[in-house]
């Protein structure tokens, strides 16, 4: 019996493009590559909420195998973000830093949870210095700050709130160079709807809507972001995932072009990158030393980086960012943006090693 196709759900429905162009496959970087922005550490048992540093697998099992696919793909060094504080953190250098010198760089993370105690501000400060001694490389803040943490009062704090300033302050004198997640894709905070351009993947993942009173609005925490790069010109902040505003390129172009300490990088953003390739080459092309290659992509696999590669490295049109067709990813593809040779070795690892002090010197 025929089909009556005028009733498909739309979560069954996955075309497949006609176009016919050409493909590559950029299995290995032509420059050596630092992904400066992945997860390598123990996995937390939940992605929402406030990040816990329980005692669950490692997001690698197999270092030495993980090596043996850098040198595949020509990754030089992966920064992990998943550092956390004492023990853990000493775990993470044991594993990756001291074990493979120059291959892995840690960076650290705050206790957010000590905001609910009074004098969080100088605890936290501590908890910094104490990790930098022991050998972290930079500091993670990740999304909570700005939607789950809060203060001793029950009030949610916003990343440019002034309290946070010891922070900032050992982050300067430590030469701990910031990389900080805002928010998340504005559509994550607008309702679900019919309008809604990630309706499906928030239908997948309900955990990552934030259009509810409890939370700050999109545009509010990205001023908050502004506010603090803009307070504290002597911290290098690393924004991440595009400066949490892939969608809204002129954003991104004007706070490079306003603060000389802030940067960006491209971890987990090749789908919003990729829809407008042309806009997003015109701002690398603008501020080549300013844009950080990263992948997200935990654990590091090949695809992944070959997907990166191709983005850059080649002008294919209409190619997966995701490398499936299933529901909970975007519907549509990317175009690359063929960076010359000079931009492409900046991004892939010359701006990394410049602001990645361990890294300035090995
Ligand atoms: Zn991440």
């Amino acid at each position: 019996m025929e089909r009556d196709w005028r009733h498909i759900l739309l979560r069954h429905y996955r075309p497949e493009p006609m176009v016919r162009v050409p493909e590559h496959d950029v299995r290995r970087s032509s420059f050596p590559v630092i992904d400066a922005h992945n997860h390598l550490g123990r996995r937390p048992e939940t992605s929402s909420g406030y990040e816990r540093t329980s005692e669950s697998r490692w997001a690698v099992e197999d270092v030495g195998r993980l090596v043996a696919l850098m040198e595949e793909c020509n990754v030089e060094t992966i920064v992990n973000l998943d550092g956390y504080w004492g023990s853990t953190l000493e775990a993470n250098l044991d594993r990756y830093d001291r074990s493979h010198p120059g291959r892995f760089v840690t960076f650290c993370r705050l206790d957010w949870q000590e905001c609910s105690q009074p004098g969080w501000p100088d605890r936290l400060a501590k908890s910094l210095w104490d990790s930098a001694s022991r050998g972290a490389s930079g500091l993670k803040v990740w999304k909570n700050l700005g939607l789950w943490v809060r203060d001793e009062n029950g009030k949610v704090i916003l990343p440019d709130d002034d309290r946070i300033a010891p922070v900032w302050e050992v982050a300067k004198k430590a030469d701990l160079p910031v990389l900080i997640h805002v928010a998340d894709p504005p559509a994550f905070f607008e309702p679900l709807t019919e309008h809604n351009e990630r309706l499906e993947e928030l239908l997948v993942h309900p955990e990552w809507h934030f259009a509810d009173p409890r939370f700050p609005r999109f545009a509010k925490l990205l001023d908050a972001l502004e506010r603090l790069v803009a307070t504290n010109p002597k911290v290098t902040f690393i924004g991440a995932h595009v400066g949490g505003n892939a969608e809204h390129l002129a954003w991104v172009s004007r706070l490079l072009n306003a603060y000389p300490n802030f940067y960006v990088d491209v971890a987990a953003r090749l789908a919003d990158l990729g829809r407008q390739p042309r806009a997003t080459r015109r701002l690398v092309l603008a501020y080549p030393r300013r844009v950080l290659f990263g992948t997200d992509a935990s654990p590091p696999a090949s695809d992944a980086y070959a997907r990166h590669f191709r983005f850059f490295e080649t002008d294919d049109e209409c190619f997966s960012c995701t490398g499936t067709n299933s529901p909970g990813s975007v519907r549509w593809t990317i175009s690359g943006i063929d960076l010359p040779a000079e931009v492409l070795s900046d991004v892939y690892g010359g701006n990394a090693r410049r602001i990645i002090p361990v890294l300035r010197t090995t």
